[in-house]
């Protein structure tokens, strides 16, 4: 279907101009959708060989409403200009942290792990994004795991920790409320690191939703810990 945007170009002039299409999905969170286009621009005049034009976009994703660059080649043919759709792509900023401060605190790793890990995903780089996040996932786990050591054999249990596989780590250290989204998010992990895949019916978006979940829990767990530690008995 053949859409319009409008465009402003190098002289200044407003205009419409047709597109094969407007992005179809928002490059940061992947949900389909119809674009908003907030403005564009078009270079160059009619009588250069190569024109492009680039329309800031943003998403219509409620959670999401990332902007986001389109950029189009513009065709012209028997004098009709015609703007085809290239690729779509976040802007380059450093986002702020999507996990709460104590998840920050607890885990400056798997915080700057997740975000490359996005990084990647955002610029096409596939195949390697879901092995990034399933990293950052085992440095939840054992920041976590060695934040509760509080015993005298504190140190030779953390040093098992960190030599620990990731599932161990979780059935062992990690308490009950957590295990059941860290093992499922360390099962969609491990399908991106290994030729075999077990779970072929689920996705990187599944493993980061289930990493999301950990860490909500992880939060969870703290702040009511936090609040018992505040408050432990009833006052009389
Ligand atoms: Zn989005």
């Amino acid at each position: 279907m053949i859409e319009e945007i409008e465009v402003l170009d190098s002289t200044g002039e407003r205009r419409k101009i047709s597109v094969n299409q407007l992005p179809v999905t928002c490059p940061r969170c992947n949900t389909y959708l119809s674009a908003n286009v907030l403005g564009a621009i078009v270079t160059g005049t009619k009588s250069d060989a190569r024109r492009d034009a680039i329309a800031v976009c943003q998403c219509t994703s409620g959670p999401c409403g990332s902007i986001f660059t389109a950029f189009y080649t513009i065709v012209t043919e028997g004098g009709v200009e015609e703007g085809r759709l290239l690729q779509s792509r976040p802007l380059e900023y450093s986002a702020p942290s999507e996990f709460s401060e104590a998840i920050r605190n607890l885990s400056p790793v798997f915080c700057l792990t997740y975000v490359q890990a996005s990084y990647a995903e955002e610029n096409g780089l596939s195949e390697i994004c879901g092995a990034g996040f399933r990293r950052s996932l085992e440095f939840l786990c054992k920041d976590f795991a060695i934040s509760r050591l509080k015993t005298d054999d504190a140190e030779v249990r953390k040093n098992k920790i960190i030599r620990s596989s990731l599932s161990q780590c979780i059935d062992e250290y990690l308490p009950d409320a957590i295990k059941d989204a860290a093992h499922r998010a360390a099962w969609l992990g491990n399908d991106e690191t290994h030729y075999y895949r077990a779970w072929s019916e689920r996705d990187i978006r599944d493993l980061k939703a289930l990493i999301q979940l950990t860490a909500k829990s992880i939060d969870f767990t703290l702040e009511m810990e936090h609040y018992i530690a505040l408050m432990p008995a009833p006052k009389m």
